[in-house]
């Protein structure tokens, strides 16, 4: 029975629930008159919920599927501006004791090299990531107790947080790993994260428990209620996503809004962001072994459609994708890019051979980061280094209310403009550096209050002059 009070997965995330909304939406999805009233809801910018939402993403009528990617264009705009805030995964250890049909550091992988960085291996991987420019981390492990166990998570933040090289500095750790014990998620909060992402790779109980066929992983209610035991632990900033591919997309897109009432219904807080990957090539993985892949149309209405159902949810888009296809998604509602990016273990300080690789996934985009930095430049957009919420205390409940008042946008612009100001100044090519000093030119007339505006432009000019780390 459907309820997303509930703290039971099959009763938030409940598969007749999925069903009916799924043949609800089927119904009417050439009804204009309640695609309209839909719309007209999401206008609001109060979002939608995952029937509404579903409606709107079965939606058939031509003219009215223009008014949802406008409306997701708009709502982009008014919440995150031209913003985009980059970041890098940092992969750890790809020791793994599951049995993930679609993932190569699956235990039965025999040939993929195993490694897990040491301490001495992490600071040079941060070393490199700082010397890129990057400020804000995404750590990637594996599950294996033995191979890395909490404490050497935890024992990785220290040393990265630790790490003050020239000017760089990593000043938001965000992680991703296994499901956990409450009390592992607020020695995780203790260490000074800030998101807990985890994956529900697909909401289908079934095709869960198929592609999860061994290790603690395959326990479908342990890993969907793993977000509530963050929130438990103390952890408010947490991350959800599907892995688009391996289930019906509209399924996943149904169970992916009812995780987030869930959350929003039981601790006042919804995601902090959402997570769209695509299942692509991989060492041992052919995409084309799974029958649900998607095409850029439709990933492109699914961005869409989260953008106007969760407007106050950052969502998150990787270099599994490809610079088109990012682009494409940008405009729609991406707020969060990765750039210069590797998917391997230690794959920042050693090129590895590609029979030796031992990385997660194939990358689509191959760029550096300065030439991520320069083409979204190029396309009007700014690129933002802004940890300052996370470093304010700004988490969980307080960041929705000061999003939902608008109030948030008194701080990313400014902040957006002077990391830009210091990456250009510490890291980028002459060229992007040119780039950047008159697209900050340009947006500082954008910042509403005269008095935060001539504080900022005070700040650029200290940072010019060598001083670094402001922020509102
Ligand atoms: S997806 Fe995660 S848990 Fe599954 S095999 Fe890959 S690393 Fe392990
Ligand atoms: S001010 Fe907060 S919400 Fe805005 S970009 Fe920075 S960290 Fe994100």
């Amino acid at each position: 029975m459907y309820d997303k009070y509930s703290m039971k997965a099959e009763e938030f995330i409940d598969h007749q629930q999925i069903l009916d909304t799924l043949a609800f939406a089927d119904e009417h999805k050439r009804d204009a008159a309640l695609i309209d009233q839909i719309i007209g809801k999401a206008r609001q910018r109060k979002g939608l919920d995952h029937r509404e939402a579903s409606v709107l993403l079965a939606c058939e009528l031509e003219d009215r599927n223009e008014q949802i990617f406008a409306l997701a264009e708009q709502i982009k705009k008014d919440f995150y501006g031209n913003r985009i805030v980059m970041f890098a995964p940092l992969y750890l250890s790809n020791y793994c004791i599951n049995g993930c049909l679609y993932c190569p550091y699956h235990r039965k992988n025999k040939h993929i090299p195993r490694k897990k960085l040491s301490q001495e291996e992490i600071r040079a991987e941060v070393i490199a990531l700082q010397d890129m420019g990057h400020k804000r981390l995404a750590l990637e492990a594996g599950e294996d107790p033995v191979n890395n166990p909490l404490e050497y998570i935890l024992e990785s933040i220290k040393t990265i947080y630790s790490i003050k090289h020239k000017n760089g500095a990593i000043r938001r750790v965000n992680v991703n790993i296994a499901a956990t014990t409450v009390e592992d998620y607020r020695k995780l909060k203790e260490a000074g994260i800030g998101t807990y992402i985890l994956f529900q790779e697909t909401y289908h109980k079934e095709s869960y428990e198929h592609l999860h066929p061994t290790g603690p992983k395959s326990n479908y209610a342990y890993h969907t209620e793993a977000h509530d035991r963050a929130m438990q632990g103390g952890i408010d900033d947490v991350g959800l996503g599907v892995l688009f591919g391996l289930e019906l997309y509209r399924y996943e897109f149904a169970g992916l809004l009812m995780h987030a009432e869930h959350l929003e219904a039981v601790f006042g807080v919804g995601p902090h962001t959402i997570s769209v990957p695509r299942l692509c090539p991989a060492d041992d993985i052919d995409p084309g072994s799974f029958d649900n892949g998607i095409s850029d149309d439709i990933f492109a209405k699914i961005v869409a459609c989260i953008r106007v159902a969760v407007p106050y949810t950052g969502m998150i888009i990787s270099t599994r994708e490809s610079p088109k296809v990012r682009e494409r998604v940008l405009h729609l509602g991406v707020s969060q890019i990765s750039g210069g990016s590797r998917t391997s273990v230690g794959g920042y300080t050693n090129e590895e051979p590609e029979e030796a690789s031992t990385a997660q996934f194939d990358l689509s985009d191959h760029r550096t980061l300065d030439q991520v930095v320069a083409w979204l430049m190029e396309m009007g957009y700014i690129p933002s280094f802004c940890t300052a919420c996370y470093r304010e205390g700004r988490t969980g409940d307080r960041f929705m209310s000061l999003c939902k008042s608008g109030q948030i946008n008194n701080c990313c612009l400014p902040n957006a403009l002077m990391t830009l100001k210091e990456y250009l100044m510490d890291y980028a090519s002459p060229e992007t550096r040119a780039l950047g000093e008159r697209l900050i030119a340009s947006q500082l007339g954008d910042i509403p209050r005269e008095k935060t505006r001539s504080i900022v432009e005070d700040r650029l000019a200290r940072i010019g002059a060598g001083e670094r780390d402001f922020r509102f």
